[in-house]
């Protein structure tokens, strides 16, 4: 192998590789070959509790800082993130399977962004002072304290950048645990802070499955749990870190709905809909999987469609000119063959696609289902691969009740020339995150997260500064205190 893959130990803990080869063995498979790249260890009782200890033992000092100096060394790092651009993008490449072409340019570039992002915003954190006539209040924004971050694996650099940066920028500790189909990304993100100049024990990397993750949730030490992951993943954490009133970020799964009108530029919504189904094999969570296409054009929708998806370069995903890679897993991609299954058993027209590849690796074929209803599973559930399902519709109002009528309310999309509809669709729509004749933009500087099922709290943006902060508020007397006795 070109590019050594094997790390230097399983886990990342007060500042230096860490290795406990008591716990599990997980195997790193390249999903592109099917070959293993990589072996860690789950982590041991021993590794989460060095994990923990340095973590609150650190966490003060950090806080007590000023925000420039936090910023300075976040900055650092996202420099250095750039700079080692390259390296990150193949072994997220190895780690996840999607194209070199696709990580070259997204992950440890969001990475980047997000610690940029933060480190400039750290300097400029504040409470607020309110003047009550002589008397006052102001108010302190102080870090949470110790926070856990837990991972899923499509995005593996950028989602424990997402959750280190404005942790670490607000003044806590974090220990994030990867997702275990996709343990070596956070390593080198934990590796570069370091070097950037972190304090040992702030940001912390340990692997394991569930359990693993589980078991931080109910330590008393944790503050905050933020999970990226499915919908019942998500209901089980904040269950559990319910118990001790911890504060919470989830990002959840979803079912998307994009709404094309026939009056939509027809390139840019076929667009729309490729990015939003078809990038990163299909394994986006905000994925417009609904595609609600008006009866007008509905056949030159598929027609165009069909087309453009014929100019899918599938293949090795180190090659640069490979746009469609295999999907994560074998699991993964078994469970996406389960539900083509049944789209066709439930009657679903297969425009293209359906099957897997002949070759190694997981790779299974961009899929469009046409004539898909409301009630079929695959216009219900969740799938998390390149599978569309394009729906009919004539009425706007039916189309946004339609659209709506689900449990999940991540994202939504609307393909529209008229201006005053699409705002009104977008404010009709239940969901966190909404497009206007774009799909998919998650930059920096926007919040990002779910309503109804997909989520609590948001990422990104201002507003994730509220989730890892709390306000302390103090009075302040100026004259004397009168008392009834
Ligand atoms: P998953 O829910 O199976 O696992 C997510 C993480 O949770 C993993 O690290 C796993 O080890 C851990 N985990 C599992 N059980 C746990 C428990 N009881 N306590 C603590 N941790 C536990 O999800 P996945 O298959 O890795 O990822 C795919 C899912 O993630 C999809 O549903 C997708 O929509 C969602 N996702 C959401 C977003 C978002 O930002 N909203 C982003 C990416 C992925």
């Amino acid at each position: 192998m070109p590019y050594d893959t094997q790390p230097t130990a399983s886990h990342f803990v007060n500042g230096a590789y860490l290795e406990d080869t008591t716990g599990e063995v997980i195997e790193v498979i390249y999903p592109a070959t099917g070959a293993v790249i990589a072996k860690v260890h789950a982590a041991t009782p021993a590794v989460i509790e060095a994990a923990m200890t340095s973590a609150k033992a650190a966490q003060a000092a950090w806080a007590a800082m000023t925000g420039t100096e936090r910023g300075r060394v976040l900055r650092k790092a996202a420099d250095m993130m750039r700079d080692r651009n390259h390296d990150l993008s193949v072994l997220e490449t190895y780690d996840t399977g999607k194209p070199y072409q696709e990580t070259s340019v997204v992950d440890a570039t969001s990475g980047a962004d997000a610690l940029e992002y933060f480190g400039g915003l750290a300097a400029s954190l504040t409470g607020e002072h309110i003047q009550l006539g002589e008397d006052w209040v102001y108010t302190r924004r102080e870090a949470l304290g110790l926070c856990v971050g837990i991972g899923a694996w499509n995005y593996p650099t950028q989602i424990a950048c997402w959750k280190g940066a404005p942790a670490l920028a607000c003044g806590n500790a974090m220990i994030f645990k990867p997702s275990e189909t996709t343990p070596l990304c956070a390593l080198k993100v934990a590796e570069i802070l370091h070097e950037a100049g972190l304090p040992a024990g702030l940001y912390n990397v340990i692997q394991g499955m569930g359990t693993v993750g589980a078991s931080m949730v109910t330590d008393p030490r944790v503050d905050k749990v933020s999970l990226t992951g499915s919908v019942p993943t998500g209901r089980k954490v904040y269950a559990a870190a319910a118990e001790s009133v911890k504060h919470v970020t989830m990002e959840l799964g979803g079912k998307s709905p994009m709404i094309v009108f026939d009056d939509a530029d027809l390139e840019n919504a076929v667009s729309g809909a490729i990015l939003g189904n078809f990038y990163s094999s299909g394994q986006v969570c905000s994925n417009g999987t609904r595609v609600f296409v008006h009866k007008n054009i509905k056949e030159a929708f598929l027609d165009r469609l069909a087309a453009r998806l014929q100019d899918a370069v599938i293949g090795d995903p180190m090659d640069p000119d490979t746009s469609f890679g295999p999907m994560v897993s074998e699991r993964q991609m078994d469970i996406v063959l389960g539900y083509i299954a049944k789209g066709q058993e439930e009657g679903a027209r297969l425009v293209t696609g359906g099957a897997r590849l002949d070759r190694d690796g997981f790779y299974l074929q961009p899929t469009v289902f046409a004539d898909v209803t409301d009630d079929m599973t695959i216009a219900r559930e969740e799938i998390f691969g390149p599978v569309m399902a394009v729906l009919d519709f004539e009425d706007e109002a039916d189309v946004m009740a339609r659209a709506n009528d689900t449990e999940f309310g991540l994202a939504a999309g609307v393909f529209t020339r008229d201006l005053s509809r699409a705002h009104r669709v977008v404010a009709g729509f239940e969901a966190g995150t909404c497009f206007i004749n774009s799909y998919n933009d998650a930059p920096v500087e926007a919040p990002f997260g779910g309503s109804k099922m997909s989520g609590v709290g948001r990422e990104n943006s201002k507003a994730a500064i509220q989730h890892y902060t709390q306000l302390k508020t103090v009075f302040v007397r100026m004259g004397d205190l009168e008392a009834p006795f």
